[in-house]
C-alpha cells in the first residue's frame, strides 16, 4: 500500500494511506487519536518527574508504532509489540527513521505481559475495542503505571449490555451520563483485575473523548492498597423516568424499590463501578506543564486538562438539555444555570463530557427548584 507521512510531536512516521481500497487490511492508524497521544507523551513526562526510576515503556499493541516511537524519541526505553507482522515491520521502519532507540517484538501482547522476566515500568494498552483480555496480564507484572485506551464505548456504557457484562464483569447501565458510566466501568474492571495481584490502582488522569476512554493509573504493590482501591467501588441507582440517581459504596447493592423522587418503579442498578476520583489534580497540573509547541493538539489538550481540573468529584453528571427536555422547557445558558445552582448553596461544575453537562451535589428535585 502507498504510505503517507505524518508528523506528530517530535516524530515523523510512515503510515498507510487513510482511505480507499484495502484500508481494512492496512496497519491501523487514526489521526483522531493525536490528542490522546499528545497527552500520553506529556503524561509520561509528568510521571517520570514523580517516579524518576521509571525508564521502561511497553507499547503492547503498537500498530504503526506511533505511541512507542514518540515515547522512545522522548527518552523512554521503549518496547513495541504487535501480533501483525506488517505492523511490526512498519514500527521498525518508524523507530529507525526517527533514530529512536527501542525494540519491536512480533508476539502476542499477553505472552509478553505475562512474562515476569520482562516486567515494564509503564504499560500502555491500545488494542482494537476492549482492553479487557489484556488487563490481568498487565497488572500481573507492570511496575509503576498502566495506561489504557478503550474504544468499545457501547459495551462500556451499557448500550450493548450483555457485551459490557461479559467484558467487564460488572453491570453497566445506559444512562444519559453514558461516557462517565464507561469511565467508571473501565476503572472498576481495572481495580478488580489489579487487586487479584495485590496491586492497588490510583487514577492519575482519565478522559472520555469522542469514541474512546483513556486512563492512566498509578500502581501500589500491596494488599492494603488493593483493598483501598476495591473500597472505591460501589453502585449507582438510577431512575430513567425522572433522572434521579444515588450512589452507594460497597459491593452489596441495596436499591430502593421505588424512585424517591417520582415513585417510578423502573429503577436501574449499575455496578460495581468506580465511584472514586478519576484523576489527581497535581498530576493534571504536571501534565499541563509538559505540553509543548511540537504538539498539534496543545490547546485542546490544555483546555481538556483545565476542564478536568474544575470538574467536581461526583460519580454521575447531568445533561442540562436532557433535564429541560424532561421538564418540557427550553434549556438556558450554562453559565447562568450553574450560577443559579451555586447561588442556592450547591456545588456545581461543568464537565469534560459535553458542552451542556454538569456535576453537582444537588438532587434532581433541588436542581428543578433552582433552575432558571
Ligand atoms: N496504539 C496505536 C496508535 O496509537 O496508533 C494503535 C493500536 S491499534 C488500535 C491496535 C493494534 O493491536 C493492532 O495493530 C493489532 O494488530 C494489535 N493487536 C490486537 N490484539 C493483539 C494481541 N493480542 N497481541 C498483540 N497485538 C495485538
Amino acid at each position: 500500500r502507498i504510505a503517507m507521512e505524518v508528523t506528530e510531536g517530535a516524530v515523523t512516521m510512515e503510515v498507510p494511506e487513510q482511505s480507499g481500497e484495502g484500508i481494512e487490511d492496512a496497519v491501523f492508524f487514526n489521526t483522531e487519536q493525536e490528542l490522546n497521544r499528545d497527552l500520553t507523551v506529556a503524561a509520561l513526562r509528568a510521571y517520570r518527574d514523580r517516579e524518576p526510576r521509571a525508564e521502561t515503556y511497553l507499547d503492547a499493541t503498537c500498530a504503526s508504532g506511533i505511541r512507542g516511537v514518540r515515547a522512545a524519541a522522548d527518552g523512554w526505553d521503549a518496547t513495541l509489540v504487535d501480533r501483525d507482522p506488517a505492523a511490526v515491520e512498519l514500527a521498525e521502519t518508524n523507530l529507525a527513521r526517527n533514530d529512536a532507540n527501542g525494540d519491536v517484538l512480533h508476539d502476542d501482547a499477553n505472552a509478553v505481559l505475562w512474562d515476569p522476566e520482562d516486567a515494564y515500568d509503564v504499560v500502555d494498552l491500545d488494542p482494537f475495542g476492549t482492553p479487557a483480555p489484556f488487563l490481568d496480564a498487565t497488572f500481573a507484572n507492570a511496575r509503576d503505571m498502566v495506561c489504557v485506551t478503550a474504544t468499545d464505548t457501547a459495551p462500556l456504557c451499557g448500550a450493548h449490555f450483555d457485551s459490557g457484562v461479559r467484558k467487564y464483569g460488572t453491570v453497566p447501565r445506559n444512562t444519559e451520563y453514558h461516557a462517565e458510566m464507561g469511565v467508571r466501568v473501565l476503572l472498576s474492571a481495572m481495580a478488580r483485575s489489579a487487586a487479584r495481584f495485590d496491586v492497588g490502582v490510583t487514577p492519575l488522569l482519565t478522559h472520555a473523548t469522542r469514541h474512546y476512554v483513556r486512563t492512566y493509573v498509578d500502581l501500589t504493590h500491596s494488599a492494603s492498597a488493593a483493598n483501598a482501591a476495591v473500597d472505591e467501588l460501589g453502585h449507582v441507582y438510577h431512575c430513567p423516568e425522572c433522572l434521579w440517581r444515588e450512589h452507594e459504596s460497597g459491593l452489596h447493592a441495596a436499591r430502593p424499590d421505588v424512585c424517591p423522587n417520582c415513585d417510578g418503579r423502573n429503577l436501574l442498578t449499575a455496578g460495581p463501578i468506580w465511584l472514586g476520583a478519576t484523576h489527581d489534580d497535581a498530576f493534571l497540573d504536571a501534565v499541563r506543564g509538559h505540553l509543548d509547541d511540537d504538539m498539534g493538539t496543545r490547546e485542546r489538550a490544555a483546555d481538556l486538562l483545565d476542564t478536568l481540573g474544575d470538574e467536581l468529584d461526583r460519580p454521575t453528571h447531568y445533561d442540562q438539555h436532557k433535564l429541560y427536555g424532561r421538564w418540557s422547557e427550553p434549556a438556558v445558558a450554562m453559565d447562568g444555570f450553574l450560577a443559579a445552582l451555586r447561588d442556592a448553596g450547591h456545588a456545581a461544575s461543568r464537565t469534560h463530557y459535553g458542552g451542556t453537562t454538569f456535576e453537582t451535589d444537588a438532587s434532581v428535585a433541588e436542581i428543578r427548584d433552582v433552575a432558571p
